[in-house]
């Protein structure tokens, strides 16, 4: 019994879902979740994950310039600092490998009633696995997700 239809197969998605730096973290969350009955809503979760827990989990490597640390981007492999140490300059974000709503659907444990609670949703969104760095002029230049 799957409550959602496995979205793998809907072929290339129209576009990014992006990724997200350190900066949105702390404060709040830019997407509200509906937490009222504990049911996800479908809405995008908040990220739970820092880029220094992304990087000590996943043994991703950084980099320290001037007391600055840096974290490497996947694709073009240079490091780039947090979004609020970058000066202006690039910075790394947090992207999803499979986009995170076909993840969350995917991967989360349904409900007695084939729900999926916001905890489940936020746990599977911040996934190490589904996680990687990306800068942000690589992750803007993508144009959407082969599958
Ligand atoms: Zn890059």
């Amino acid at each position: 019994m799957i409550p959602y239809p496995n979205t793998r197969h809907q072929g290339l998605r129209a576009r990014s879902t992006g990724g997200h730096s350190l900066r949105f973290q702390g404060g709040a969350p830019r997407y509200y979740e509906q937490t009222e009955s504990g049911v996800w809503n479908g809405n995008r979760p908040s990220f739970t994950i820092t880029c220094p827990q992304l990087a000590n989990l996943s043994g991703s490597p950084t980099k320290n310039t001037n007391g600055v640390v840096e974290y490497e981007c996947e694709d073009c492999k240079g490091f780039f600092p947090i979004k609020s140490d970058a000066n202006g300059g690039w910075y790394i974000t947090i992207d999803h490998i499979t986009p995170w709503d076909v993840h969350i659907r995917d991967t989360a444990a349904p409900l007695p009633d084939g729900k999926i609670s916001s905890q489940s949703a936020r746990d599977a969104y911040n996934d190490i696995d589904n996680l990687k760095f990306l800068c942000n002029s690589c992750n803007s230049s993508k144009n959407g997700y082969s599958l």
